[in-house]
């Protein structure tokens, strides 16, 4: 038996967080405020849609900043980078614009402190994530990355009585919880940030899609197959008992997987624009179909632009455009 799509469920929150609504913003305003050629350093957030987009704009992508000319400006992802990547910009004079969020910034800061006060840390993440990489360098010598509880019971750290753990931002609340608890009980006198580094984002998504799962058939997770947050999505609503799958938009969706689901939850990563859900609604909103928003908190997070930005502005004579007033294109 096949039955149709009857009802659209969308998870609330979804879709931009703070940080990459910065992050966008910093480069729509680089490219309108500063001397073209403008570099960015890696995707500025997972998305490839945000990417191109930005792209077609004038923004020029690239992996390394080797790549970069003397001179040029290049802007840094809100994913953060290592302090290597920092001071190899400064001693190329280049013009630099950090588009890190806030919240990876105080991740960075953590474990500079942890660092100076002699702890070991084990940082709780996915080795190859841009995030992780950016916060391993603030001090490798000291710094154990491990992904989940398994890898745990072969840790080990040169002094088992200073050791501190810190978490990427976008990671699963229930997998993270149950890291932290393996390393409390292998060791015991571990000590952590006072309040979680997993991102406001990253929670709110998540319970959201909690929420949605149960009433749901199928679960559409809108987000790039490199971002962490989308991925923890589709791990939250499987967990929770619902097919999920990962899509980059609407034209990877497939009929097959829509069979006997009469009701669909769609949600969206954190970096994923707004339009992507909308076009996705779009097609699967035949006559008759109910949409229906489950929202599980408001956000109202807004993280200030860096002053590198005002200050490339006014020393071409210019001023920011408020952002409020800004129009974005993505
Ligand atoms: S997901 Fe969280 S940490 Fe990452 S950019 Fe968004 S607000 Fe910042």
């Amino acid at each position: 038996m096949v039955l149709p799509v009857t009802e659209i469920l969308l998870a609330g929150p979804r879709g931009f967080c703070a940080g990459v609504e910065r992050a966008i913003d910093i480069v729509e305003l680089a490219l309108s405020v500063c001397q073209p050629p403008v570099y960015v350093r890696k995707e500025i957030v997972h998305n490839r849609h945000v990417v191109e987009t930005l792209r077609t704009q004038g923004a020029i992508f690239v992996d390394e900043l080797t790549e970069v000319p003397d001179d040029a400006t290049v802007i840094f992802s809100a994913h953060g980078i290592s302090p290597e990547v920092r001071e190899e910009a400064r001693q190329r004079g280049l013009r630099v614009i950090d588009a890190t969020c806030p919240l990876v910034t105080k991740v960075h800061l953590e474990a500079i402190r942890y660092a100076r006060e002699g702890y070991s840390i084990v940082l709780i993440g996915h080795e190859d994530h841009d995030e992780v990489i950016g916060t391993l360098g603030e001090a490798p010598d000291r710094i154990f990355v491990i992904a989940d509880a398994s890898e745990v019971e072969q840790l080990e750290v040169p002094n088992r009585d200073k050791i501190a753990y810190l978490t990427q931002t976008t990671l699963s609340i229930d997998d993270t919880r149950d890291v932290i608890e393996a390393l409390r009980r292998k060791f015991p006198r571990i000590v952590g940030p006072s309040r979680d580094d997993i991102c406001y984002a990253t929670q709110n998504r998540q319970a959201a899609v909690k929420k949605l799962a149960g009433d749901v058939d199928v679960m559409l997770v809108i987000g790039a197959a490199n971002s962490s947050n989308a991925n923890r999505l589709v791990e939250v609503s499987q967990t929770a008992g619902t097919r999920a799958y990962l899509i980059n938009d609407v034209g990877d969706i497939r009929p097959e997987w829509l069979q006997d689901s009469g009701r669909v939850g769609i949600t969206a990563g954190a970096s994923t624009p707004e339009i992507l859900v909308s076009q996705a609604v779009a097609t699967l909103r035949t006559e008759g179909v109910k949409v229906r928003e489950v929202h599980v908190v408001e956000e109202d997070v807004r993280f200030a632009l860096p002053q590198e930005l005002t200050h490339a502005a006014r020393d071409r004579g210019l001023t920011l455009p408020e952002r409020t007033a800004m129009r974005r294109s993505i």
